[in-house]
């Protein structure tokens, strides 16, 4: 995926955005008035009497003077925004799958994070701050948005596409005058699922894979932050902690014990490379450095993340430093990664959001203000549920108590079992009761302003993708509701991705027998039912597999790719009209998906129906599918027909989309030589023999290529 520039509503005429979100008036569409004394202050350069109302001398010396008007002004409810030249750069630093306790800020020794230390012994670091939901996706679009994915409508990654309902931090920072720039290092927030609302320019390149190091992440923010002379809202994505745990040298061997530890350290390195280049340019950086969330690492018997919502996928680091902000302040109350946007938002002078679940923490950060000891702190994670058919959690915490709505509910006194190790409910205990009314109460509120997102089915790139990263989204449970609890099955999850590895790599008998052990304590996980149906196919069982799939769709009849999977298993045992019919409804649900249209082709193409190959050809091209198996079947569908030309240039694409492809370089060999070309055809055909691995199709390549060689005598 490209750079993207000067895409998304920030592109906008800037006067209706103003208007349309009610955001800041950075062209002075309204003017506010200034309280007198403060504007006669903030002309005559007394800053300091300003900020000593909130600020120690020794915090005031720290500060640097663009920042400190701004923050005056935050602070003071001065609402004239500063010149350009009195705006610092606002850099937010998002660092997926980091647990708080991992780094030395917050009590880890040897952890290798000089950079965040140092970072928080500069600023104020929040130590008791909780993510709101355990997946990328969606708690980045709490931070921007500050509100709970209830409100914000995206509540797992991939499946749902950000509808720009509120106004994300790039948007406002975009309406208020600000560059607007983005790296980010993992698929789940491609553009493609509307994090980049308001972003001038959206980085998400990872050159044919699902994420990218920081080490690249950091240069190219680097090369985007040093062409900036505006004020920039800056937001990196450092990726490096998600499992696989596979830190880059020295790293690697520093940290051979505990790679996840290595992700980190190496991850900080980079963070400190960053700030090096930050602190050269002459605007000063607020920075904000943020988890999204936790990582489980064999807590409560979760491997990775998602499936729970206990603090070691919550808990996360949360530091602010930068010019105008206090040393080595620590809050110690409970904050959540919602009261990021409020918080960056006044912080900034932006004005205040219509719909926001967060509070803002501007004065808990320059005031010393302490932030509320007691206040509800929302998290859920609709993973078990997308993924594996089983109840999503959802609870509260409030400073003291944390509250888990599961079919079992679970309560923890977070002073005395930080650990959450001794769950205290119990249905007759008044505590209990009036937590979960105190919840029942917080879903109610939230339910008023829900929000839906934009349903994105999946493309087979993007599943790809996000199952290469260990997710499976989208695969709802069936009609019926969820009923095993997370707590009961946790260890099956582990065994859908060992049952899902032993597919891929060809153990089709180990597969089907894990799959089957799944099943029989979990049959609503279609995810296990399409590991066993797959590697039924891979096995030739037709039949079992068509018995297979067809249970899937009976229980999931909307989702195409398991039509698809039917499809094939029904055609390989002979059933080609129901196939057909089955490839069709994929195609009328999923109109983006590439298979079924390319299998529905290589059908037609194989009883002879040219007319009707050609025909399926024709509605392909304009639907958006793509893939190279659908390029080169479309290429032979018009070569069948006689036009080699318009064949050609599919199977150009074809060969765009995957260089190696052996059937597409000799479908263009063939076309080469029936018009005449011997030349291009012996080349095409010595290319495809180059990346040919199948034996029996290269001892086919190697007889045309010698026929070929005599004809034309090389
Ligand atoms: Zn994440």
């Amino acid at each position: 995926m490209a750079v993207l520039q000067g895409k998304g509503p920030h592109h906008w005429p800037r006067r209706a955005l103003v208007k349309e979100l009610g955001l800041a008036d950075p062209v002075g569409l309204r003017r506010l008035s200034v309280p007198s004394t403060i504007a006669a202050m903030l002309k005559s350069g007394r800053f300091h009497t300003i900020l000593g109302r909130f600020a120690s001398a020794r915090r005031i010396r720290s500060a640097a003077a663009t920042g400190v008007v701004l923050l005056a002004m935050a602070v003071s409810g001065a609402r004239t925004p500063p010149s350009s030249a009195e705006r610092p750069n606002v850099v937010l630093v998002t660092l997926d799958t980091t647990r708080a306790d991992h780094l030395g800020c917050y009590g880890r020794t040897d952890a290798g994070t000089p950079n965040l230390d140092g970072l928080a012994a500069r600023g104020v670091r929040f130590a008791d701050a909780w993510s709101v939901v355990p997946i990328t996706l969606p708690a980045h679009l709490s931070m921007m948005t500050g509100c709970t994915p209830v409100t914000h409508g995206v509540r797992d990654n991939g499946g749902t596409r950000y509808d720009g309902r509120i106004p994300t931090l790039a948007v406002r920072f975009a309406a208020y005058g600000y560059r607007t720039a983005a790296v980010v290092s993992a698929s789940v927030l491609d553009s493609d699922w509307g994090a980049n609302a308001g972003f001038g320019v959206y980085d998400d390149r990872f050159d044919g894979k699902s994420e990218r190091s920081a080490a690249s992440a950091t240069t190219c923010a680097l090369e985007i932050f040093g062409s900036s002379t505006e004020p920039i809202f800056l937001w990196v994505h450092y990726f490096d902690p998600h499992w696989n745990y596979e830190p880059p040298p020295p790293f690697a061997s520093r940290y051979r014990d505990d790679p996840y530890q290595g992700e980190i350290a190496s991850v900080d390195f980079e963070l400190g490379r960053l700030l090096a280049g930050l602190d050269k340019a002459a605007r000063k950086s607020i920075i904000v450095v943020v988890g999204d969330h936790g990582e489980s690492l064999g807590e409560h018997a979760e491997r990775t993340h998602g499936i729970f919502t206990y603090r070691s996928t919550l808990s996360v680091p949360f530091l602010i430093a930068g010019p105008g902000i206090p040393i080595g302040r620590v809050v110690s109350e409970p904050v959540s990664i919602l009261d990021l946007a409020p918080t960056v938002a006044e912080l900034a002078g932006l004005s205040n959001a219509k719909l926001q679940d967060g509070i803002s923490l501007a004065r808990v950060v320059l005031r010393g203000e302490a932030a509320p000891r007691s206040r509800s702190i929302y998290f859920e994670s609709m993973l078990p549920f997308n993924s594996y058919g089983w109840v999503a959690p959802r609870g509260e915490a409030d400073g003291r108590y944390a509250f888990i709505d599961l079919p079992k509910r679970e309560v923890y006194d977070l002073r005395s079992d930080p650990e959450q190790a001794r769950n205290l409910y119990t249905a007759t205990d008044p505590l209990s009761a009036s937590l979960a009314r105190r919840f029942e109460r917080v879903t109610v509120g939230l339910a008023k302003h829900a929000g839906q997102g934009t349903p994105a089915p999946l493309t087979e790139e993007q599943r790809a993708r996000l199952s290469s990263l260990g997710y499976f989204p989208g695969v709802p449970s069936g009609p019926e509701a969820p009923t095993l609890d997370p707590k009961d099955v946790v260890d099956l999850a582990d065994r859908v991705l060992d049952a899902t590895q032993l597919q891929r790599s060809g153990h089709f008998d180990e597969a089907i027998a894990m799959a089957d052990e799944i099943l029989r304590r979990n049959p609503e996980n279609v995810r296990a039912r399409a590991v066993r149906g797959q590697a039924l196919l891979s096995q030739k069982r037709f039949r079992e597999a068509a018995v297979a799939f067809g249970e899937i769709v009976a229980r999931a009849p909307t989702i195409a790719i398991y039509r698809t999977d039917l499809g094939s298993s029904l055609a390989g045992a002979g059933e080609i009209a129901k196939a057909e019919a089955e490839w069709r409804k994929a195609i009328e649900l999923e109109p983006h998906l590439a298979d079924p249209r390319a299998k529905l082709i290589a059908a037609h193409l194989g009883k002879g129906e040219t007319a009707k190959a050609v025909a399926a050809a024709k509605d392909s091209t304009t639907s958006g599918a793509e893939s190279p198996e659908l390029d080169l079947e479309i290429g032979l569908a018009y070569a069948t027909s006689g036009d080699l030309a318009t064949a050609e240039r599919w199977l150009e694409s074809a060969l765009r989309l995957r260089p190696a492809y052996a059937r597409a370089l000799a479908t263009l060999g063939r076309i080469a030589y029936e018009q005449g070309r011997v030349d291009d055809a012996l080349a095409a055909y010595r290319a495809a023999l180059a990346v040919e691995h199948d034996p029996r199709e290269r001892t086919r390549l190697g007889a045309i290529i010698s026929d070929l060689s005599r004809a034309t005598g090389t």
